[in-house]
């Protein structure tokens, strides 16, 4: 598969530049794939239903093309997925995929292991190691960090918020040792980020050391997390007449968003030809999109922020990318968009467990809201030409194609993005208790921190990266 870059179509590069590369220094762009090519009607057809690893290996093929050959790539899949996405029906209408079920308890986790196995095996005959640099705003280093522990010529410097993520996460990206290092910067994550970027285009930098980003703006990551919106899609559609009586549902995934990698990854799979009606972008406080949505204007800012930190993000990253795919009005015909603040995060948590017993965490929580407000009135009331105040929390007023399908065939996947237990302290507020503390997170609980206090100006992190990568 060729690649090509966001700011510059004439850019063409393989799957190992793109992957190493991570973005193009030279146009700031971010690579995508030059097509999206379909999913074996073998699969996307099958009466039975199927098995993730499957799905990620057919899925994974195209875009790796002869560059890894097909039984490495197996072994890579096997290597990276010895866990599940799990679909759980909450009620008529509605799934949660549990995408927390991998060792650092979010979704990430699907991106950053399939990342962290290619990278390895493209690095496999090189003399000087890799140096991975990630902002993250809460999960993503975790899971960068745990993914690449211990990875034979991969280092990872993982760049984080002081005091704006949570404790447990804190916990879970700093006590990494080894090829793993933490930098606990004093800022927001939009400062870390642009951190990581002057790196990127820092060609001085560029010449002493090899470096790589993790974030979702690597393709490798990006392309996984497609694996299982489509593995899920199948899942729901195979499992609905049964479950829902719903015969031939109207997929729509609900997606909790903050730098819109994952939600961009969707569109991906969507685009292979999985039964994937619609899509909606939820998102907190943080309504760069939503507004975009709204108004036509792209407008982004400095983050602020909310109880769902992951997704505190003001200037979304793969926005370049959702634009490179489809014009706003195209994209408006395939995606609603909804936002909700942090006190009707809290309801949303509360009234979720009450209605459903679930207990889901804040992330999943707005798209839970977002979900259930569309299927009330909401939705309807658009419909009818009647939209609420853009300035208040819900809805935004632009009307998807499938509009008219939720009171009929359509059936909501709710993206759980996080085990709710990573939050407790938020969950504790909202229904009065803590969900239990699955192993892998009590264990990290009892190392000590790493980390190293960074300042958010570059020369104070380019002099630290030339003292210690
Ligand atoms: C990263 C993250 C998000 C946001 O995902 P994007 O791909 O950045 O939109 C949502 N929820 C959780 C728990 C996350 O860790």
């Amino acid at each position: 598969m060729i690649y090509t870059d966001t700011r510059d179509s004439s850019v063409q590069v393989n799957f190992k530049t793109a992957v190493v590369n991570g973005m193009n220094s030279s146009t700031g762009g971010l690579y995508i794939p030059v097509e999206y090519p379909t999913l074996p009607k073998s699969l996307l057809n099958r009466t039975s239903e199927p098995s993730f690893r499957e799905i990620a290996f057919e899925s994974a093929k195209p875009f790796v093309g002869q560059e890894i050959p097909q039984g490495d790539l197996q072994e890579i899949i096997i290597d990276a997925y010895p866990f599940n996405a799990q679909v759980v029906p909450v009620d008529l209408k509605t799934y949660i995929l549990e995408l927390f079920h991998g060792p650092t308890c979010a979704f990430k986790d699907f991106g950053a292991r399939f990342m962290a196995r290619v990278m390895s095996y493209f690095n496999k005959d090189e003399e000087q190691p890799l140096h991975i640099l990630v902002a993250t705003s809460g999960d993503t280093g975790s899971a960068v960090g745990s993914a690449f522990h211990n990875v034979p010529g991969l280092d990872v410097t993982i760049l984080y918020p002081e005091g704006k993520i949570s404790p447990l996460q804190e916990k879970q990206l700093s006590t990494f040792t080894g090829n793993v290092r933490a930098l606990r910067v004093k800022g927001t994550f939009d400062d870390c980020q642009k951190l990581v970027k002057t790196a990127f285009t820092d060609s001085d930098l560029r010449s002493r050391f090899r470096l790589s980003s993790a974030n979702s703006i690597n393709i490798s990551r990006l392309l996984p997390q497609s694996f299982y919106y489509t593995y899920a899609s199948l899942v729901a559609r195979y499992r609905s007449p049964r479950d829902n009586k719903i015969d031939n549902p109207d997929i729509i995934f609900i997606v909790p968003s903050g730098n819109f990698g994952n939600l961009t990854s969707g569109l991906i799979a969507q685009k292979m030809g999985a039964p994937i009606t619609g899509f909606v972008a939820a998102t907190n406080s943080n309504r760069t999109v939503p507004d975009w949505v709204a108004t036509g204007d792209y407008k982004p800012r400095p983050s602020v922020a909310t109880l769902s930190n992951a997704m505190d993000v003001g200037a979304p990253s793969n926005f370049e990318r959702m634009v490179s795919m489809y014009t706003l009005s195209q994209l408006k015909q395939i995606m609603a968009s909804y936002w909700l603040d942090d006190e009707g995060t809290l309801k949303a948590i509360k009234n979720c467990n009450r209605s459903t017993g679930y207990i889901i965490d804040p992330h999943g929580a707005v798209g839970w809201q977002a979900w259930k407000d569309i299927r009330s009135v909401s939705m309807e009331n658009l419909m009818a030409g009647i939209t609420g105040n853009p300035e208040k929390p819900g809805l935004t007023p632009s009307l998807p194609q499938w509009a008219d399908k939720v009171k009929t065939s359509a059936l909501g996947i709710i993206l759980e993005t996080a085990h709710p237990a990573k939050f407790g302290a938020t969950v504790y507020d909202a229904i009065g208790r803590e969900p239990p503390l699955p192993d892998r997170l009590e264990r990290v609980l009892r190392l000590p921190d790493c980390s190293v206090a960074m300042g958010k100006d570059y020369a104070s992190f380019k002099e630290w990266l030339v003292e210690n990568l």
